[in-house]
């Protein structure tokens, strides 16, 4: 029987894929969350898996400097899950302590690691057997799902994207500065593109969006009109 792992074998089985990648910043998340409820899609958030698997990781004092059989050791049995819109590493409720932006360094870090990206390969290409997804990340365009039904880059110029950051964080009751929002997307934006393994980059066949100067709406209403 064939192992259900390459892209190949899920073209066949799975449901309608919106993938959506984009800088931090870019807006995908408030934007992915309200297209999966207006079309009654699931919404996958991949940030929120390598967040929560470099909480993991950190908790277990794994460092960058262990090497890949090291990072899939700590990683075996561990497992990272959505319930009711919460994320849970094991049974425990992670949903607020991956926001944090130290949080969002280590993910950067560690989805640098094979070891990492292939551990939440199948749970990310899973998340689409049962239900129509709109899949938001930096590989769901190029990696994880390159025959997904639509595609979509999202972007914004720095300035605008660490703002939206530094409002999130404000919003969340997390101390943080204009600057150090600037430094967390100008550093994890140079990290997550020019990685070896998945960088972030905008598919050829993938429609670009710069979210800079227009709202929420007419993103909206730019996506829909590919639908
Ligand atoms: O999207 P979010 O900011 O929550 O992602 C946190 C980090 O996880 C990113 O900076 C990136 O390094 C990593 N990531 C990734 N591939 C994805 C989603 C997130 O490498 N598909």
């Amino acid at each position: 029987m064939t192992e259900k792992t390459g892209p190949e074998v899920y073209l066949t089985i799975m449901r309608k894929v919106i993938a959506i990648d984009g800088p931090s910043g870019s807006g995908k998340s408030t934007i992915c969350r309200l297209l999966a409820e207006k079309l009654g899609f699931q919404y996958l958030d991949t940030g929120a898996l390598y967040r929560a698997v470099a909480l993991h990781l950190r908790k277990n004092n794994v460092t960058d400097g262990n090497n890949d059989p090291e990072i899939k050791d700590a990683l075996n049995g561990v497992s990272v899950s959505f319930r009711n819109g919460l994320v849970f590493l094991g049974d425990e409720d992670v949903s607020d302590a991956i926001r944090t932006t130290e949080a969002g360094h280590y993910a950067s870090v560690f989805s640098a690691r094979k070891a990492v990206r292939d551990f939440l390969m199948q749970t990310q290409r899973d998340s689409a057997l049962q239900n129509d997804i709109v899949a938001e990340g930096r590989d769901m365009t190029t990696v994880v799902f390159p025959s997904a039904w639509r595609k979509f880059y999202l972007d914004a110029s720095e300035e605008s994207r660490a703002r939206r950051r530094y409002l999130q964080l404000q919003e969340k009751g997390m101390a943080i500065t204009m600057e150090e929002a600037l430094k967390d997307v100008r550093e994890r934006d140079l990290r997550d593109s020019q990685r070896d393994i998945a960088p972030l980059k905008r598919a050829d066949d993938a429609i670009y969006i710069d979210t800079t100067l227009i709202g929420l709406d007419e993103v909206m209403a730019t996506i829909i009109s590919f639908l």
